[in-house]
Formats: C-alpha cells, structure tokens, sequence
C-alpha cells in the first residue's frame, strides 16, 4: 500500500498540526526528558527494555546539534543514575551530518565516549538514503573504537544486501526494519511489500548465521513468526538477537513476545520537535489512515 501512504503524505499538511498532535500523542513518551525516563521505567517494570530517542532531525546549526548533544550526555547519566534498562538512538542529521561530516564524527565520538563510561548501548538510526553511505562511513569508523554502537538497516532498499555483507564483514551490531522513507525512488528501494518482507527475513537470517546482533524492528506479527522460525531453525541464543517496537504500537504484541521469552525493546522518542516523527507513524498506522483520508478528502472537497 505505498501508494496509499504517498497519497496520505499529500493529504496530511490539510489536516491542521493541532489535530495532528491530538493522534500523535500515543507514539510520544514526553516531551521532557523525566517524562520519557519515566515511561521506560514503566516498560522496565514490565520486563521491557528501552532505547531512548531525544527527537530533532533537522537542526539550523551547529548550536542546536550541540544543544542535542548536552541533553543526550544528560540523558545518558540520569539512564545510569536510575539504573534504567535503556541504551539511546540518535539520528546523524541531530547531529549534525547535513551540515558537516567532521562535525558530526565529533559528536559522535564524544556522546560515544561519554556513553562508555556509563556503560550505556547506542545506536545510529538510518534516515533517508541521501545520508546512508555517511552514515554506514561513520558508523565503521567509531566501531573502530567502540563496543557500545549500533547501526540500522532498511530492508525496503535494493543495496540492503551488499550493504549487510560490508556489516557481517565487520561483525556489525544491527537492528533491521522494513524503512521509514517511503518516497525513495523505485530505483533505490523496493515497493512491493512482498518484496520487503522477504529481503527482511534474508538479512535477519544472514545476520544470525553470521552471528551478528541482531535488532528484530518490527509490528508486522508474520516477520515475528518468520523471526521466531529463524531463531529455532539456527538456534541462536537469546543474548544474540532481540525484537524491537516503538513507543504507543502493538503493545498486545509486544506482551505476548515477552511472555514467550523473547528479549523485547521498546523504541521511546521524547521531545517538542514530534511533528517528522509522528507524520512517519500515523501514515504506518492502518486506523489512522483512512480517518485522515476521509478527513482530507472532506477539505478538498470543500466541506
Ligand atoms: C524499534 C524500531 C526502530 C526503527 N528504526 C528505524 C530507522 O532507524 N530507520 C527507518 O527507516 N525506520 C525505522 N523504523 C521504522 C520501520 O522502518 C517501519 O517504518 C515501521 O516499523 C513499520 O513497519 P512494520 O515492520 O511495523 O510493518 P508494517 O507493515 O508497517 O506494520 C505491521 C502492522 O503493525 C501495525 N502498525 C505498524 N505501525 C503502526 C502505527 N504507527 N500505528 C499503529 N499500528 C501500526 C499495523 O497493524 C500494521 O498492519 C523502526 C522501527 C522500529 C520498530
């Protein structure tokens, strides 16, 4: 349905954002950092791990990257103060990859270090494909260093599997998704969803031979159970792979994940820039998705 979700893309910036922010508001754990430390401590309560996300993916300057990077380093040392199950995700372009390379490495670097002596896990997110060769750059490059990073993959891309083998190569610590990017070009990503779901559960299976970590990034209850197959089929061992969901989705079953034995973490973004984020998450919700067509259809229209 990605030609569904393009025409929805066309049809939200009708929708006023206040309404917008009404929907939105599930997959937000906060917009303070104590709310969203407070949320993961919830999921910890529950037998779920997190990764906290400080949302902001399009910084004017170096100062706001910079600022990004104070209230990570906080983040990180309240994560270790209250004894959270919880790593962090970043975005390269918070940190300053659209402005400058250098300067994002560097951010990288220190947040890396800083989050090493607190022994904190964090992972890189992959954002659309004009920033994924940086991103995989820099990523190989701070693996160099660091035990404590992570990197993602998008199955929906046609590179996926050259891109995957450079990973096994360096023994990468990897979440998989289907990808969030829907407008990329047919040339760059799959749009057939049968397509997608297959390249996914190829990766994943790879990755599991090659004894790579291995983030299982999704809501879709058939890549479960083809995830769950692989995990028996190679019998890999619970320290080596865990599922991964976001705050606000599936949450029954997220539950019965848990309750089967399967490690489970919870991706959990807080902050005030949620607009980029939530319009990413509304289009994947079915629900949400014929409320806003109908909904835009109606101002078109006129009514
Ligand atoms: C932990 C995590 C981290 C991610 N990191 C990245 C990243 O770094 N880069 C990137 O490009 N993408 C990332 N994604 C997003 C991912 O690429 C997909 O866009 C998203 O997960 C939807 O794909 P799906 O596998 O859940 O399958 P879908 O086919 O989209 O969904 C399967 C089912 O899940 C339910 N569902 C899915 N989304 C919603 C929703 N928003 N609201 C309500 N129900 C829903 C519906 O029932 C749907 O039928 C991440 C996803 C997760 C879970």
């Amino acid at each position: 349905m990605i030609w569904l979700n393009t025409l929805i893309a066309q049809l939200l910036p009708m929708i006023p954002k206040s309404l917008v922010g009404i929907f939105a508001k599930q997959y937000i754990a906060g917009e303070t950092l104590g709310q969203a430390l407070d949320n993961i401590k919830a999921l910890n309560d529950l037998k779920i791990s997190a990764t906290l996300d400080f949302l902001g993916e399009d910084p004017k300057n170096r100062a706001d990257c910079q600022a990004a990077v104070a209230v990570y380093k906080h983040a990180i040392q309240e994560i270790h103060r209250q004894q959270l199950n919880s790593g962090v995700s970043l975005k390269p372009s918070h940190m300053g990859l659209k402005i400058d390379k250098l300067f994002c490495f560097d951010n990288l670097y220190d947040l890396l270090s800083h989050a090493r002596k607190y022994t904190v896990f964090i992972r890189i997110d992959m954002e659309d494909v004009t920033l994924k060769e940086d991103t995989i750059d820099l990523y190989l490059k701070l693996k160099q260093e660091f035990e404590n990073v992570g990197m993602v993959m998008q199955a929906y891309l046609r590179s996926a599997i050259d891109d995957m083998n450079r990973m096994i190569e360096q023994r990468a610590n990897v979440r998989i998704c289907k990808g969030a990017y829907y407008w990329e070009d047919r040339k760059i990503a799959y749009k057939d969803m049968r397509i997608i779901n297959s390249s996914f559960t190829y990766l994943l299976e790879k990755l599991f031979l090659n004894h790579c970590f291995t983030g299982i990034a999704t809501h879709d209850e058939r890549l479960v159970f083809e995830a769950i197959k692989c995990i028996d089929k190679l019998g890999v061992s619970k320290g080596n792979y865990e599922f991964q969901m976001l705050y606000g989705v599936q949450e029954n079953l997220r539950n019965i994940i848990r309750d089967h034995g399967h490690p489970i973490r919870v991706y959990v973004p807080f902050g005030k820039e949620w607009f980029a984020y939530a319009i990413r998450r509304l289009k994947e919700n079915p629900k949400m998705v014929s409320y806003i067509f109908t909904n835009g259809i109606r101002r078109m229209l006129g009514h």
